[in-house]
């Protein structure tokens, strides 16, 4: 433990995904020990990201205005709906260039452990969405991992009754990992090959 401010420093860092005690630790003090400047920088990025970007109100992606980017493009196919779990997913698909549909974020995925059910992520926005019948086919690009299966089987079970073209991004992406860390070739062949999924 240390002293007032720089246990509170290392606190906040602590609560910081994948940062654990001790990386708290080393940032915390290589903030200390840094340059004035550098740390007014981080101070101001941080300021300014919760300043000014929100969260798209139609898909959940990240935006600096009321929708994001993909939203805003008409020129974007309104049939077809990429549901991911994060913003970063949407930036590792638009990298690909192989999709050109618009995108839902649930805003993460079904995890007992973590205690993360359905009703915490964005799937009502989503049932909201599907009802004024534009989209005809869903892709399910959750991480290939325990929860993302979990949570495509849950969404494809979900959205059956609705009658909609439902698949999943094609195999070949690492097992367990995230999404975000695929290549773009092998993203770009996991669209390309998506299997239908029947719930
Ligand atoms: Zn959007």
């Amino acid at each position: 433990m240390y002293e007032g401010v720089v246990q509170d420093l290392i606190d906040e860092l602590g609560r910081l995904p994948g940062v654990g005690p001790k990386s708290a630790q080393r940032i915390a003090f290589y903030l200390l020990q840094a340059d004035e400047a550098d740390v007014r920088r981080l101070v101001s990025a941080l300021t300014e990201v919760k300043a000014r970007v929100r969260f798209c109100q139609v898909c959940g992606n990240v935006a600096e205005e009321d929708l994001c980017r993909v939203c805003r493009d008409p020129r974007r196919d309104a049939s077809v709906l990429c549901v991911v779990e994060e913003p970063k997913d949407v930036v590792a698909i638009e990298r690909t260039r192989e999709f050109r549909g618009r995108y839902h974020v649930l805003g993460g995925a079904i995890s007992p452990i973590e205690g993360v059910g359905p009703d915490d992520l964005r799937i009502r926005e989503l049932m909201t969405r599907l009802a004024s019948g534009e989209v005809t086919e869903i892709i399910i690009a959750t991480d290939p991992n325990l929860e993302g299966e979990a949570t495509a089987t849950y969404l494809a079970r979900t959205l059956k009754p609705l009658g909609l073209r439902i698949t999943r991004l094609a195999s070949g992406l690492p097992v367990g990992g995230d999404l975000e860390y695929a290549d773009e070739v092998t993203l770009g062949r996991a669209f390309e090959g998506r299997r239908l999924l029947d719930a």
